[in-house]
């Protein structure tokens, strides 16, 4: 009888060895110590034996029963333990592991640059405004001391709006044009009546026009300032300041006399090469300079244009491309000025 008890301890350790799970654990509980298991079965025998026997019989039945019962509340523990393990491992998280970075985009260069045109003049107390991107003939030209039949018009090889059922493009100033330069807010701003005015207006602008170095449509920066006393030094003043805020602190600015219909004196402006460092020879200047663009004087028939008196009050204008200027700063990253609007990735993410 002893034996077989015995036999029934070592049966409970083998089928222990090869739980991994409560659920097995459960299994060998059951079929050891349950109330149809082994050790209830082996207890019913011992109701066969005499007195005496049944005496000793029964103390190894609860000696082996405690010791199986021993046996299984070890491995319960030693599964919770491992439960408790793989929960961490699961739950473990590395703080100190590099993050995922989601892909992130940012303004296309034009933005940016226009961005930065803004925030430069704004220092100097520069308003921005925004002047129609399709507008009258008078504003556009007219205004601009360039009468209707004058051969400057032609330069600009302009869009007009086509007329259309029931929408007129013309009106008592003149046609509707897509605005092929900035400075139609000129005009506008001095028609508000305030002064001293000094603003900066960017805006797209449209010429029939598509090569390297042109695009249909490009985007234009306008400068205005018109108050008593305002000279061709404050000009000046103002163009070497752009030129070092944006270009560098290093670069230098000179005006060089030239025609155009808006302003007298005129003057194209140019700026030290950067990438020879003035000194000229160099493939991308012309003996160290390259040319930014227009600026002068606002021409007294545009001040009276505007309701001014050029007796009492003078003002200075500038203007240029946006897509120039930005080749100019970043130079050789943009040798076809049309791949700015091509929205090419590996293009715009250099910026
Ligand atoms: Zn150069």
């Amino acid at each position: 009888m002893q034996e077989t008890f015995t036999q029934l301890i070592e049966q409970c350790k083998d089928a222990l060895k090869a739980v991994r799970d409560r659920a097995a654990l459960e299994a060998v509980e059951i079929k050891f110590l349950g109330r149809k298991g082994e050790l209830a079965s082996l207890m019913k025998q011992l109701a066969t034996l005499s007195d005496e026997e049944k005496k000793i019989a029964g103390k190894v039945a609860n000696e082996t029963k405690e010791k199986i019962e021993q046996m299984i509340a070890k491995a319960k523990e030693k599964i919770a333990r491992e439960e408790e393990k793989t929960r961490a491992d699961r739950e473990w998280v590395d703080v100190t592991a590099p993050g995922v970075f989601p892909n992130e985009g940012h303004l296309h260069p034009i933005s940016q640059a226009i961005q930065e045109i803004t925030d430069v003049f704004a220092q100097i107390g520069f308003v921005s405004v925004r002047a129609p991107e399709i507008d009258w003939d008078w504003y556009v030209f007219e205004s601009l001391n360039m009468p209707p039949d004058h051969p400057a018009r032609d330069d600009w090889e302009t869009f007009f709006i086509a007329e259309t059922k029931g929408q007129k493009a013309r009106g008592e100033k003149g046609r509707l044009v897509l605005t092929p330069h900035t400075s139609n807010a000129q005009v506008r701003e001095m028609e508000k009546g305030k002064l001293p005015i000094r603003m900066i207006n960017i805006n797209r602008t449209y010429r029939r026009q598509s090569d390297p170095s042109h695009t249909p449509m490009f985007h234009q920066f306008e400068g205005l300032v018109i108050d008593e006393g305002i000279t061709i030094a404050h000009l000046k003043g103002v163009l070497d300041y752009f030129a070092k805020s944006f270009f560098g602190p290093d670069r230098q600015i000179r005006l060089r006399p030239h025609h155009f219909r808006f302003t007298e004196p005129s003057f194209e402006v140019d700026i030290s090469c950067g990438a020879c460092g003035g000194k000229g020879a160099c493939r991308i200047c012309k003996a160290g300079w390259l040319e930014l663009g227009g600026a002068g004087m606002v021409h007294p028939n545009v001040l009276k244009a505007g309701g001014l008196d050029p007796e009492k009050v003078s003002g200075f204008a500038f203007g240029w491309g946006v897509e120039r200027t930005l080749v100019m700063k970043e130079g050789t990253k943009i040798d076809d000025i049309r791949i700015l609007y091509k929205n090419d990735l590996r293009f715009i993410k250099q910026f």
